[in-house]
């Protein structure tokens, strides 16, 4: 935490405690209260136990989608703390309620939904998609639920759950769907990902939103991960087309908790038509409805809910506004320059090989060189590095798999003696990666 969060939460803290004051003094009770010696001890404890993760906060970290929330995103997640709504009912917690309704309106009039949309914050991104498909289900009962093969895996999974048939579309090498062979009058829904979780692919819903109108098929967009580059979609470092279409969609989900700047527990799913709610009608004797107000667990799979999530992102929302040239938008753009970057010097690289050009800041890269001729050199080659960077702690890694032929598609010269290749993959999602990428590839550059 750095200073002006510290600031920000003690002063936050202090004003809390006094409005806490304000009810009469109350004691705390004495089985609640944990002596100096057993509080060093167990916290001593646990810094040494979180010390085990890798340095997330650091551009070093160039691996997963992980980071660590804003600083001043903690500091209000922690002032909440002091309370601990539950965003379930409107009793739980009015004021979070509250925050959940703004920020779900400013989501919704940032995906081009305007004032007419159902949504809510969730748990993660695959509930808020588990959310999605489900009252797809409910909309077209009987019908499949359709996917691409580079969709997030846990779509195949939730139609498991839900009882529904997955079907996986195959994409030809320009990253269209292959519609042809497919029975559209099975297909109920389709899942468009706008940026794909393994190489930040952006599928194209161009294509798709005619072929679905004309099957009175639902569209629902997978933008758990890529949902805030739509602040870059009139800018020229990315392709606008998809991002400029993605109202035309039923639904959407973002995850917060990815590019958001937020603490795990933060998905949110849109729906377009807000008639959908009446799918989410129960009546249960125990919760606590008091208003007649729209209670966010009237509208939400999900029971309990952290009211702290709510509070943490609509703070975050109104220190970094979802803009182009404000909050948002230039720091998708340090990550997206990033990767850019980074696809330039992997090309002038003579130890490594760029796989593709990235759409948006996740580069995928091979190390190449005289004795690396067989995919299976690759992968070993891949593996030596990303051990070297976590051994000497000077770069962290993902590795990617890719098929074969996939792979030798784009790189025919090599050797196929294997089914898949193993790669490297990084997640350039801190905005510091941007200055700090060319000592990035010496540092891999160095390990090889
Ligand atoms: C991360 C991701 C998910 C799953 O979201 P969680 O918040 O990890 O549950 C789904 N789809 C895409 C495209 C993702 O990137």
């Amino acid at each position: 935490m750095n200073d002006q969060a510290k600031q920000a939460l003690i002063r936050a803290q202090e004003s809390l405690n006094k409005w806490k004051e304000s009810f009469g003094a109350w004691e705390v009770d004495s089985t609640l209260q944990v002596s100096e010696e057993d509080q060093t001890r167990v916290f001593d404890e646990l810094v040494h136990r979180l010390e085990g993760n890798y340095p997330f906060h650091h551009p070093i970290y160039a691996g997963q989608m992980l980071k660590p929330p804003h600083p001043l995103t903690w500091a209000a997640y922690a002032t909440a703390m002091m309370i601990n709504p539950n965003n379930h009912a409107l009793d739980g917690g009015p004021p979070s309620s509250e925050m959940e309704k703004e920020v779900v309106a400013d989501l919704a009039k940032f995906y081009g939904y305007g004032d007419r949309y159902l949504g809510h914050l969730t748990a993660s991104g695959t509930i808020a998609n588990l959310e999605a498909l489900w009252i797809a289900r409910e909309c077209n009962p009987g019908k499949k639920i359709a996917f691409s093969s580079n969709s997030h895996y846990t779509h195949e999974r939730m139609c498991g759950v839900l009882g529904v048939e997955g079907v996986k579309i195959p994409l030809n090498d320009d990253g269209q769907f292959e519609l042809d062979g497919v029975d559209a009058q099975s297909i109920g829904t389709i899942v468009v990902t706008l940026g794909t979780t393994g190489l930040g692919e952006v599928e194209p819903l161009n294509q798709i939103i005619p072929w679905a109108r004309e099957h009175n098929i639902r569209i629902h967009i997978d933008s758990a991960y890529g949902g805030f580059f739509r602040t870059l979609k009139d800018s020229n470092l990315i392709d606008g087309t998809q991002w400029k279409l993605m109202q035309e969609a039923d639904s959407i989900v973002v995850d917060p908790h990815k590019h958001g700047m937020q603490p795990y527990g933060c998905g949110c799913v849109l729906f377009k038509d807000p008639a959908v709610g009446t799918h989410y009608k129960h009546d249960s004797p125990y919760t606590y409805f008091t208003s007649d107000d729209l209670h966010l667990g009237e509208i939400s799979l999900e029971c309990s809910r952290a009211g702290a999530a709510a509070v943490a992102l609509w703070t975050t929302i109104q220190l970094f506004p979802l803009e182009e040239h404000k909050g948002f938008g230039p720091i998708m753009a340090q990550c997206r320059k990033a990767a850019l970057k980074a696809y330039e010097l992997f090309q002038k690289s003579t130890k490594f090989e760029p796989y593709q050009k990235p759409e948006l800041d996740i580069i995928a890269y091979f190390p190449k060189g005289s004795g690396i001729q067989k995919l299976s050199d690759i992968s070993k080659a891949a593996q030596q590095v990303f051990d070297k960077g976590m051994e000497d702690r000077s770069f962290y890694l993902s590795l990617f798999k890719v098929p074969a032929s996939q792979f030798l598609k784009k790189h025919p010269h090599f050797e196929a003696d294997d089914e898949s290749v193993t790669i490297l993959r990084s997640v350039l999602m801190r905005p510091e990666h941007e200055s700090f990428i060319p000592e990035l590839i010496d540092r891999l550059e160095s390990a090889i």
